[in-house]
């Protein structure tokens, strides 16, 4: 288990991280959810001993990583930052790690089967693909078979198949009871791959919980209807009490309509539907949401309700708009 207590770590004027307080169990994948520039990686870096918190503190089953003699062997890592020599080979490299953290020979050859670098194994990093420098970072990681695997956007640039191969690993090791850890700044591929959802906005902790109920807090449902018929359909709604906004390419979506008795109200007065459908919304729209609430939540402290920065993603008004709802800590 890692454990973070109002971990904090400011650079100059920025604060990367802000009294982030979380725990990551084991026996699952946990995500660690933020745009770019959030403090994804610099938490990781902190987790790793790699930067020193400005204050609070951060423990792997409750012993600090400078506590620990072998660290390989508690915690393997990739992070974005890949440290190969372009000049070694796999072997070299993994063999150099397996021996200073006294790792049998035997090991190595076990980790490059498991990543599929065998083949490769004798070929100079240089020559290596981004994938395959991936899969590098990763035998790396599980050199010491250690109880607590992280892995920072462990998927960018990856092809199909390489981002499916380290989705099933995550997922094959939290199976087998570790701890994983891994971040990304997309949604949709933290809905892939993590049961458990820690989000982050500049530094600050905004959303800790199960996959499942991020979705069920954040999104919405609807059913969407589309008929040739549709001033019927608008008056036979309004007379049941329910109303109806205008959807996309000339359909009616109803708000938390159900399915039955609307195809019911539809038979009733003898409406045309050409399409009854009910509508999710996707991950990315509950993170919107997110942030909408955010917005909300800052309305009255005279920040702006708008980022004024003119990036076109998401990731970046999240990040001018700041925190948001519930679970986030009060300051
Ligand atoms: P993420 O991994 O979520 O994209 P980072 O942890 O890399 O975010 O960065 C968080 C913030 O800290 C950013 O504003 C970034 O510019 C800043 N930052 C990160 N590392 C350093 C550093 N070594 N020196 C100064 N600022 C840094
Ligand atoms: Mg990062």
């Amino acid at each position: 288990m890692i454990e973070l207590h109002e971990l904090t770590k400011r650079y100059g004027d920025t604060l990367a991280v802000d009294r982030l307080s979380f725990q990551v169990p084991r026996g699952q994948v946990t995500g660690f959810l933020g745009p770019n520039g959030a403090g994804k990686s610099t938490t990781m870096r902190m987790i790793l001993g790699l930067d020193r918190p400005t204050a609070g503190r951060v423990t792997l089953d409750g012993r600090h990583y400078g506590e620990l003699n072998e660290p390989l062997r508690y915690i393997g890592a990739l992070l974005e930052a890949k440290a190969v020599h372009p000049g070694r080979t796999a072997y070299d490299h993994l063999l150099w790690l397996a021996q200073s953290n006294r790792l049998p020979r035997t090991r190595v050859d076990e980790v490059l089967e498991a990543v599929g670098l065998t083949s490769v194994a004798r070929k100079r990093a240089r020559g290596f693909s981004l994938g395959m420098g991936q899969r590098l970072g990763i035998a790396s990681a599980l050199l010491g078979d250690p109880e607590i695997l992280m892995f920072d956007e462990p998927v960018n640039g990856l092809d199909p198949e390489g981002i499916l191969w380290i989705r099933n690993l995550m997922k094959g090791l939290a199976a087998a009871g570790r701890t994983v850890f891994v971040s990304s700044h997309l949604m949709s591929e933290m809905a892939l791959t993590a049961e458990h959802l820690v989000v982050i906005g500049r530094g600050r902790l905004l959303a800790d919980l199960s996959m499942a109920e991020f979705i069920k807090q954040n999104s919405r449902s609807a059913v969407r209807i589309r008929t040739p018929q549709p001033e019927q359909l608008l008056d036979a709604l309004r007379t049941a009490g329910l109303r109806a906004d205008p959807g996309p390419d000339g359909t009616y979506e109803v708000e938390d309509g159900d399915l039955a008795s609307l195809g019911d109200l539809a038979a009733e007065h003898r409406i045309t539907l050409h399409e009854l459908s009910p509508q999710q919304a996707s991950l990315e729209e509950a993170f919107m949401q997110m942030t909408a609430d955010s917005v909300q939540y800052h309305a009255g402290d005279g920040r702006p309700a708008v980022a004024a920065a003119p990036e076109p993603a998401w990731g970046s008004s999240w990040q001018a708009r700041g925190t948001t709802n519930g679970k986030q800590k009060e300051n």
